[in-house]
C-alpha cells in the first residue's frame, strides 16, 4: 500500500507535469471504483486549469479553479502513469480506470488493479470535506509536536503501534514508516499510550519526521528526469532499518538484536525488543 511518502512524490510528479494546464478531455473506463465515480464528474473537471496539486494524508488534491477540488486515492494498489507525449502512444493495459489529458500534451493514466481507490470532486472549501472531518494531524506540519502528540496518547491504554496507525491521531502513518520510526526512537511498539512519557513523544515525533523526510527524499531520486520523460509513480523501496527484516540481525551500532516481527491486532510489525523499550 503507498504510504504519504510516496503519495507525496506522486504529487511531486504530478505537480511537476500538469501544474497550470487545462484538463481538455477525461475517460473512464470504470465507475465501480471504492466509490462509484459520480456521473457528473466527467463534467465537472473538463476545462478546468490545475492552479495547484497537494496532499492530505494519503489524499492527492488538485486545485482546479472555480473553486473545484479534484480528489484522488490510490487505495492499496493504485498508481499513476504520466505520458508526456499525449495520447498518441497510449495502449490500454488492464486496470486502466481513468485517463485524462491536458493542454500541454501530458496524458495521465490512473490504474488500480484492487480498485480500493477512487476519485471525486469538492465544491468549495476542503474544510467541510466529509473525508477530511476526523483526520488526525499531518506529520510534517509544524504543528506535530511532542506536546501535541502527549496530549492525544497520555491516557491512552492502546498500543503505539496502534495509536500511530489510527488516522485520527496521525495522518498518513501505516505499517511500514511506523515501525521504521518507533525503531529509530529505541521504543517499543508495544508500549502503551500511557507509559509513553512526554519526553518520548519527543524523540517519536523526530523520529516519524525523520523517516518520513527521508523516504520522501528518495522518492524525489526517482523523480529524476521526470518532467523530461513521465513515467510510473506510486511505489520505490526506500532503504528500510527493520520492516520485513525478521530474523536479521539489529543494524543499530553496538546492538547485538535480532529483528523480531509481531502481529498486533492483525497487522505485522518489526521492532528490536533489544534497544526498543
Ligand atoms: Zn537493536
Amino acid at each position: 500500500m503507498p504510504e504519504l511518502p510516496e503519495i507525496e512524490t506522486v504529487k511531486l510528479g504530478i505537480e511537476s507535469t500538469v501544474l497550470g494546464s487545462v484538463i481538455t478531455s477525461t475517460k473512464i473506463f470504470r465507475r465501480d471504483l471504492r466509490f462509484p465515480v459520480d456521473k457528473n464528474f466527467e463534467k465537472l473537471i473538463i476545462n478546468k486549469r490545475v492552479l495547484s496539486v497537494g496532499r492530505r494524508s494519503k489524499y492527492l488534491l488538485f486545485f482546479l479553479n472555480k473553486k473545484t477540488i479534484l480528489v484522488m486515492h490510490l487505495g492499496m494498489s493504485g498508481k499513476i502513469n504520466v505520458s508526456i507525449n499525449g495520447v498518441s502512444e497510449y495502449e490500454p493495459s488492464k486496470h486502466d480506470h481513468i485517463t485524462m489529458s491536458f493542454d500541454n500534451g501530458v496524458f495521465l493514466i490512473y490504474n488500480d488493479p484492487r480498485r480500493f481507490g477512487f476519485v471525486e470532486t469538492i465544491k468549495g472549501d476542503l474544510a467541510d470535506y466529509k473525508r477530511f472531518k476526523y483526520m488526525g494531524i499531518e506529520p510534517l506540519s509544524k504543528k506535530f509536536d511532542a506536546l501535541h502528540l502527549w496530549s492525544k496518547i497520555k491516557n491512552s491504554s492502546r498500543v503505539l503501534k496502534n495509536i500511530f496507525l489510527d488516522q485520527k491521531v496521525v495522518a498518513g502513518l501505516g505499517n511500514i514508516y511506523v515501525s521504521e520510526a518507533l525503531w529509530d526512537s529505541q521504543i517499543n511498539p508495544k508500549r502503551t499510550g500511557k507509559k509513553t512519557s512526554l519526553a518520548d513523544c519527543k524523540k517519536l515525533v523526530v523520529s516519524i519526521k525523520k523517516v518520513l523526510e527521508k523516504a520522501i527524499k528518495y522518492g524525489g531520486t526517482t523523480l529524476k528526469d521526470f518532467r523530461q520523460i513521465g513515467g510510473e509513480v506510486g511505489y520505490f523501496q526506500n532503504k528500510l532499518q527493520v520492516y520485513g527484516k525478521e530474523g536479521e540481525a539489529c543494524c543499530r551500532r553496538k546492538c547485538k538484536g535480532t529483528i523480531e516481527k509481531a502481529v498486533i491486532s492483525g497487522r505485522s510489525t518489526f521492532y528490536c525488543a533489544t534497544c526498543q523499550k
